[in-house]
């Protein structure tokens, strides 16, 4: 745990008693702050108080005492509706901070030959992959690497700080509106399309929000950005003629001339006058489709930046083992490979899916996002026959005949893998995919992505068992 000593003797509200609040609470007490913590949920709350957090009621505090509020990031302060907890502080003139902003405190209260460093990932789509692939290349590398922020530990759960650790941290618009001190070594912008637009407004207060993230670089630090969207080469413009950090650009559609991109699934490294091949993506275990391109190019060219080897960088992208649920393999029958993109609750998620493979048994469904399946219909031909499940599946239908999609309700996920392994196994075709990327969120079946994501894994392995014993009990008929 970090100790949080920048706020001894300070009297600080924390509300939302999940992971971050509560090792926010956790990390302000031991750092000697007088903590008032809340959550309008009692078992949460009674979660905490066994964990050893100063539960105390909120609604019936004096908000003037208070120095700041750490508001859960998933909590809004303005948009849809201001949550009571933010309403109460912004009356009484209390700022609002999130845990990443008690991290940054500490750090740059450290002398500076002391600090970490500092990788921050943000982004609409593949963060949590990015962040991973570059946690594993430190790890490969040799460096002290630790991950958290949005994914895995809450950043005050992180291991105690010392000038050879690297924090590699996942943020979110939600986190970084609520941080204003973070010094990033390293960030990285992956792309920006609408999300969230609930909470931020518009596409600009979104994009406002994640562009904390280059808030307090210096000239020591580099900037990665995508710029294979319009937002992210607006924003490439308007940082170079901010300052003179090192602006890194990074594309997985087109060769640029200063930046690192994938073309061709060739990874190069074009940051000094000469282009340098970096790997061949094709070769990596875990990093299929045009996207983890980028997510590659961006990773690459943030350890490069802090000074680690190209060349081992180039071999450590090569062994990620990538990340479950994200476009993850299972295993094969045969010739029918499973894969598992339960994390894909959204159309442009699925469109990576659906781009990076051409014999598609697609299992989608569960509640449908607006605009269901129409974003992604123009890449119909990739699929072969859909099978639909939850709530969507009627909907979904209905899109599909329009697109001349061959589909098929099956309802329950069982009854999808059984039918798509079957057919599949019938097609005689080369290279069959058993795809789950479902377009929607899981809840009207399935607690969860992960869950939804488990549930397939495991119709797939017992698939994938049944086929190898029926071939085994087959090649000893034939031996007799
Ligand atoms: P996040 O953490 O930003 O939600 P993940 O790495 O968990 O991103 O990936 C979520 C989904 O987004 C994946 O299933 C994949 O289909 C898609 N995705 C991953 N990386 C990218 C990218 N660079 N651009 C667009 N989509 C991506």
């Amino acid at each position: 745990m970090i100790t949080a000593t920048t706020f001894a003797d300070r009297t600080v509200a924390v509300f939302g008693l999940g992971r971050t609040g509560n090792s926010a609470a956790l990390s302000l007490q031991a750092g000697g702050a007088e903590v008032w913590a809340w959550d309008d949920n009692e078992a949460s709350r009674a979660v905490a108080l066994e964990a050893g957090v100063s539960v105390k009621d909120l609604r019936e505090a004096d908000w003037s005492e208070f120095d700041e509020l750490v508001l859960s990031p998933g909590v809004p302060d303005t948009l849809p509706e201001p949550h009571w907890s933010a309403t109460a502080a912004k009356g009484a003139g209390v700022p609002i901070i999130c845990d990443i902003e008690i991290l940054a405190r500490e750090v740059n209260a450290r002398p500076a030959q002391d600090r970490p460093k500092i990788v921050a990932i943000t982004g609409t789509n593949g963060k949590s992959t990015t962040t991973s692939l570059i946690g594993h290349i430190m790890l490969a590398c040799g460096k002290d690497a630790q991950i958290g922020g949005n994914i895995g530990r809450g950043v005050l759960d992180l291991d105690r700080m010392h000038s050879g650790t690297h924090y590699v941290i996942e943020l979110s618009s939600y986190q970084l509106e609520r941080t204003q001190s973070l010094r990033a070594n390293a960030a990285v912008f992956l792309n920006l399309t609408p999300d969230h637009l609930d909470r931020h407004g518009d596409m600009d207060g979104y994009s406002r929000a994640k562009q904390v993230i280059f808030a307090n670089q210096t000239s020591d630090d580099a900037v990665i950005i995508g710029v294979d969207d319009d937002n992210g080469r607006a924003l490439t413009t308007q940082l170079k003629r901010a300052n003179g950090r090192r602006i890194i650009p990074i594309s997985a559609r087109r060769a640029l001339g200063h930046g690192v991109f994938a073309v061709g699934r060739k990874l190069t490294d074009r940051t000094k006058r000469k282009g340098v091949f970096v790997c061949d993506l094709s070769d990596a275990q875990a990093l299929d489709g045009q996207h983890n391109a980028q997510n590659a190019a961006a990773a690459y060219a943030a350890t490069t930046s802090l000074g680690l080897d190209a060349e081992s960088v180039g071999t450590a992208i090569l062994s990620f083992p990538g990340l479950a649920h994200r476009m993850e393999t299972i295993g094969r029958a045969g010739r029918v490979r499973f894969i598992n993109d339960s994390k894909a609750t959204n159309a442009d998620a699925v469109r990576q899916a659906l781009r990076s493979y051409t014999d598609i048994y697609w299992i989608a469904g569960g509640v449908a996002k607006e605009g269901g399946l129409e974003p992604v219909l123009d890449l119909a031909e990739h699929v072969t026959k859909a099978y639909l499940i939850g709530e969507a599946a009627k909907p979904f239908a209905k899109q599909l005949s329009k697109a001349n999609v061959d589909h098929k309700i099956s309802g329950e996920l069982k009854m999808a893998v059984l039918c798509a392994m079957r057919d599949a196994l019938a097609s005689g075709s080369e290279a069959p995919v058993i795809l789950l990327s479902p377009a929607c969120a899981s809840f009207d079946q399935f607690k969860n992505f992960e869950i939804r994501g488990e549930a397939f894994r495991s119709e797939a392995e017992a698939l994938i068992k049944m086929f190898e014993a029926e071939k085994a009990a087959k090649s000893q008929e034939s031996a007799a």
